[in-house]
């Protein structure tokens, strides 16, 4: 398979009046052509920095101080933001948690979708319409011929995350990089979304960057998972891996609370005790040592490296060391 994007030792900084923020603290990763991979960790963990990072998208004043990003071949570490513009325009596309902030709620859906056709393809008003329509069934709204004029609030919460949906894909990226884009509705609607987004992939062939705070919504999307923690990735592997045989014990963490329908509505089963650490003075050892049910003595002196746990699986966790004590963990995750 082809590389679509490789991240090297990246790493972003919120230079701000109390100090440096280091939000990002050494990421590498890849993803490949038609490829889907979840980031996933609780909020400041990083994850949306590093996807804001990667677009060139960071707001004052957060800054990349480190690192590369490889893009389709192109170096676009420091390429100059007219040129990003047009990759973000035309290879990139991004939706967020809430439609309502990409959406205008003056303008007609079909209008906004033909707006981002034309200015993508440069096609006739008649054609660009035709092209909405045909993007509003392949997202699943109902009689899209009437709906195409409908405005953004005669629209439902699931059918507005459609239409950002069918605006993103207007232009066939790339890359689609969603942030926690199904946080905002119901569980059923969710699982539709998330459906939708599976067999968008496969129809046209976009990567994508599914960032989540719940592991539960990235299984069936995503064939790896990056786990982010304190601004670092501290355990990446095949979905399969991270969910039946995980090796970090933060993932084993948000294992443990992902909502389980066996055990009633949105019951949650642990949640992880304490508070992520202060990045102004971020640990140099473990970051997860102050929450971790298995801290050991090393843990708080040096910053574990990675250790490959199989082949494609790595763990930044001491417990990997060979002398480490063998721990046994029952996550509650059933095959
Ligand atoms: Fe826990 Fe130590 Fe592993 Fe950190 S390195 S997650 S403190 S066992
Ligand atoms: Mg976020």
């Amino acid at each position: 398979s082809e590389r679509l994007l490789e991240v090297k030792n990246l790493r972003t900084s919120f230079f701000t009046h109390v100090g440096e923020v280091r939000a990002i603290r050494g990421v590498s990763f890849y993803l490949d052509k038609g490829e889907a991979i979840g980031i996933v960790g609780e909020s400041g963990s990083g994850k949306s920095v590093t996807s804001m990072s990667v677009m060139k998208l960071l707001q004052y004043p957060g800054r990349i101080v480190g690192g590369e990003i490889t893009f389709n071949g192109k170096d676009i570490t420091n390429m100059p933001e007219k040129e990003m513009q047009s990759i973000r325009g035309n290879e990139i596309a991004m939706i967020f948690q809430d439609p309502m902030t990409s959406l205008n709620p003056v303008y007609t859906i079909g209008n906004q979708i033909m707006e981002a056709i034309r200015r993508h393809q440069g096609l006739s008003k008649r054609k660009a319409r035709e092209k909405a329509i045909e993007i509003l069934k392949l997202v699943g709204i109902p009689s899209p011929e009437k709906r195409v004029d409908n405005y953004p609030h005669e629209f439902s919460g699931g059918m507005r995350q459609r239409a950002m949906i069918a605006m993103a894909l207007s232009c066939e990226p790339n890359l689609l990089i969603a942030d926690e884009p199904t946080t905002a509705l119901d569980v059923t609607i969710q699982a539709q979304i998330l459906e939708l987004m599976k067999n968008l992939k496969e129809k046209i062939n976009t990567s994508i960057i599914l960032i989540t705070h719940d592991l539960g919504v990235v299984a069936d999307v995503c064939s790896r998972i990056l786990v982010m923690y304190g601004g670092l990735i501290m355990e990446e592997g095949k979905t399969e891996e991270i969910f039946y045989n995980p090796k970090h014990p933060y993932t084993m963490g948000l294992l443990k609370s992902i909502p389980r329908l066996d055990l009633g509505e949105n019951k949650r089963l642990v949640p992880i005790e304490g508070s992520p650490p202060d990045l102004l003075k971020p640990p140099k050892a473990c970051p997860f040592a102050t929450r971790c049910p298995y801290t050991m003595k090393v843990c708080e002196e040096m910053m574990p490296p990675y250790f490959e746990a199989e082949k494609n699986h790595r763990s930044q966790c001491w417990l990997l060391h060979e002398d480490a004590p063998k721990i046994q963990v029952d996550t509650g995750v059933k095959r």
